[in-house]
């Protein structure tokens, strides 16, 4: 666990989870380390793939049809109980939610990434900003005009 800063605050975190993840791959980057990692990835970034377990393959058929994905991962090298947080950038203190810093009580990180192509059970992609190996969580086509629509709710007006 790394260390806090001074004037960073602590939670007591529960024994328990409340929920479980499955994890369905891994990022592969060339970032080896949190240093090497830019702060966030950037579209014209390296040359990324997100390796899917054998399972969800066939979950990445129609993904071709989109530039844009939202990856979704696990940053499991983190720390979860910091409440306040001191970032190295500025030293100032700041609520944990009011950043974009890994260090979460849910470690989840959030990338809108370029689709470049896909070789087999990968995909290749611009755009990520983890460590190499870093858990998979989910991948979702960007939000946009060209989204298949969905039908609309009932009860739900616009
Ligand atoms: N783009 C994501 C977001 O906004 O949710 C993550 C942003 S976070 C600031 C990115 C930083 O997390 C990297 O610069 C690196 O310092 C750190 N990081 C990358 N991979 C990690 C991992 N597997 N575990 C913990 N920290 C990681």
């Amino acid at each position: 666990m790394t260390e806090i800063r001074p004037g960073e605050t602590t939670a007591e975190l529960p024994e328990v989870p409340s929920a479980g993840l499955y994890f369905i791959g891994r990022c592969r980057t060339p970032f080896a380390t949190r240093a090497d990692c830019p702060r966030q990835g950037v579209p014209d970034g390296p040359l990324c793939r997100l390796e899917l377990d054998e399972a969800w393959v066939p979950a990445l058929d129609g993904l071709e049809n989109y530039q844009a994905l939202d990856v979704l991962y696990w940053l499991d090298r983190s720390r979860r109980d910091l409440v306040t947080q001191s970032p190295k950038s500025d030293g100032a203190l700041r609520g944990t939610f009011s950043l974009r810093s890994p260090v979460r009580p849910n470690p989840i990180g959030l990338s809108r990434v370029r689709l470049v192509g896909r070789e087999g059970a990968a995909l290749l992609v611009r755009g990520l900003d983890c460590i190499d190996g870093t858990p998979l969580l989910d991948i979702k086509p960007e939000a946009c005009a060209y989204s298949p629509p969905a039908p609309p709710k009932p009860g739900v007006e616009g």
